[in-house]
C-alpha cells in the first residue's frame, strides 16, 4: 500500500459513526445507582429551586427602607422553619437557608452589625441596604420547566445531586453496553503467571478492560486467543452471541500469524484499514455474525491511542451518548516538528504549567510498543498531517483523564 492509501482518522471515524444503532432498552434506576450511566430521557425541572426566597447568610432579615435605624429583634428564623412574617419596625434574626419572612426584602450580615448592638438592645442597621441583598430568590437555581439534563448525558456525581435537588429519586438510563474483549497472540501470558522464554505479559487485556469499564461498559472478558484460525473463529463466534460489540487487540496486521482478519471475513465482513495516524496504523472494523467488531493494533501504545481516538467515540455513540467530538485544548509545544509526517501524530506528552503557559512535553520514546509513553503522560498532543512546528508554537492537546469518562 502506498502512503496515500492510508485512511485519514476523521474519515475512518465518520465511517464508524455511520454504522451506529443506539441501545434501545432503557431502565429506571435509583439515582444512587445511576452514576456513570447514560440518561435515556431529557430531565426537566419539576419545582423551583430554591422553592422560596431564603437567606444566603447568617444575619438579620430587614426592610431595606429601615437602613440607618435602630430596631428591636422580634423574630428568629432558622433553616427548616415554616414561612413567617416580619413585624413592623423590627428585624428578624435569620440564618443561612431560612425562609425570608414576608415583609423583609434584605438581609444584613451579622458582621455588619456593631457588636454592642447584637445583644439585648436594638439592632443598629447600616445606613445603606440594597433591596435583595444576601437573599437567594426562589427559582434562582432551577425554574419549573427548564431543561436540566439532556438525554444522552453520562451521569456525573453533580448531575445526581441536581436531580435529588428536584426530588427526583429515579432516572431512566440506557442498559449498559456489553463489550466482548479478546487479546490475540501466542506470545501472551497473564500477569501473575511465570514468564516462559519468548513470552510477554498481556498488557492490553487489563488496560482495554479498564478503558471499557471507565466508559461504563459491561466487559465480557474472553481472555487470550492463540494465533490459530480455528480458535479465533470459535471465540469470535461465541463473542458475537453475547455482546453488542467485540473488541480485539493484535492480529490485524498483514503478518502470517494474523488470523483475526480471515476469521472476521469468514464470519461476516471486514473493513480493514490502515489509518493515517501515529501511533496506530492498523485498525479493523466490521461485523462478526451481525455483531459489530473493532480490531485494535497489538502494540500497547497503539492499542491505547486507537481506542481513545476511534473505539471510544464509537462506544459512546452506541451507548446513546452525545459526543462533542475530539476537543483539544491549547498548549505550547516543548518540541519541534521539522519534517512533516504523512500521518496525523499523537504525541504522548506531560503537561507542565509555567506562569500562564501550559507546555506539552513529549515522552522521550514515542514508539508504539512503549507503554510507559502513555502511562507517564497526561495528554496526547495532536500534530496535523504535514504540519511543522517550532518550539513554543501552539499545539492542541487531548487531556487523557477527560477521555476516561
Ligand atoms: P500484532 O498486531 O499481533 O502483530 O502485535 C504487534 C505487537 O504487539 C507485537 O510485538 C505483539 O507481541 C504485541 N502485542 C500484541 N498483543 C499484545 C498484548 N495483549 N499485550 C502486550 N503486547 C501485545
Ligand atoms: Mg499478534
Amino acid at each position: 500500500m502506498t502512503r496515500s492509501a492510508l485512511t485519514p482518522l476523521d474519515d475512518a471515524l465518520e465511517t464508524l459513526l455511520r454504522d451506529v444503532a443506539v441501545i434501545k432498552e432503557v431502565e429506571d434506576l435509583p439515582i444512587t445507582a445511576a452514576l456513570g450511566r447514560v440518561l435515556g430521557a431529557d430531565q426537566f425541572a419539576r419545582i423551583d429551586v430554591p422553592p422560596w426566597d431564603n437567606s444566603a447568610m447568617d444575619g438579620y432579615a430587614v426592610r431595606a427602607s429601615d437602613a440607618g435605624h435602630s430596631l428591636p429583634q422580634r423574630a428568629r428564623v432558622l433553616a427548616g422553619d415554616p414561612p413567617s412574617e416580619l413585624p413592623e419596625n423590627a428585624v428578624a434574626r435569620i440564618f443561612t437557608g431560612a425562609p425570608i419572612p414576608l415583609g423583609a426584602n434584605a438581609v444584613v450580615i451579622q458582621e455588619d452589625i456593631p457588636k454592642h448592638s447584637a445583644g439585648r438592645e436594638n439592632i443598629q442597621l447600616p445606613t445603606a441596604i440594597s433591596i435583595g441583598q444576601h437573599i437567594r430568590p426562589k427559582g434562582q437555581d432551577c425554574r419549573v420547566g427548564e431543561l436540566l439534563l439532556e438525554k444522552g448525558r453520562r451521569l456525573r456525581p453533580q448531575d445526581l445531586g441536581l436531580m435529588a435537588s428536584q426530588g427526583i429519586a429515579q432516572l431512566p438510563v440506557y442498559r449498559s453496553l456489553r463489550v466482548a474483549l479478546l487479546s490475540t497472540g501466542n506470545e501472551l501470558v497473564e500477569a501473575g503467571a511465570s514468564l516462559p522464554a519468548g513470552a510477554i505479559y498481556n498488557s492490553n487485556r487489563p488496560m482495554l478492560s479498564a478503558l471499557l469499564t471507565s466508559l461504563g461498559c459491561d466487559v465480557l472478558d474472553l481472555g487470550i486467543v492463540g494465533d490459530d484460525r480455528g480458535e479465533t473463529h470459535a471465540v469470535l463466534e461465541r463473542a458475537a452471541t453475547s455482546a453488542d460489540l467485540i473488541i480485539s487487540s493484535g492480529g490485524v496486521s498483514v503478518g502470517e500469524a494474523d488470523f483475526v482478519r480471515s476469521a472476521v471475513e469468514s464470519l461476516g465482513a471486514l473493513s480493514l484499514w490502515r489509518i493515517a495516524i501515529k501511533p496506530g496504523k492498523p485498525f479493523a472494523f466490521g461485523r462478526v455474525s451481525g455483531t459489530r467488531f473493532i480490531g485494535l493494533p497489538g502494540n500497547p501504545a497503539s492499542a491505547f491511542v486507537t481506542f481513545l481516538l476511534l473505539a471510544r467515540p464509537y462506544v459512546m455513540a452506541l451507548q446513546g451518548r452525545r459526543s462533542r467530538g475530539r476537543r483539544t485544548y491549547p498548549a505550547r509545544a516543548d518540541f519541534q516538528v521539522s519534517r512533516p509526517g504523512g500521518r496525523e501524530e499523537f504525541l504522548r506528552v506531560r503537561l507542565r504549567s509555567e506562569g500562564s503557559a501550559l507546555w506539552a512535553v513529549p515522552y522521550e520514546n514515542q514508539s508504539s510498543g512503549i507503554l510507559r509513553s502513555v502511562s507517564a503522560s497526561d495528554a496526547l498532543a495532536c500534530i496535523p498531517r504535514g504540519a511543522t512546528l517550532e518550539h513554543g508554537d501552539s499545539v492542541g492537546v487531548l487531556p487523557l483523564d477527560l477521555m476516561l469518562f
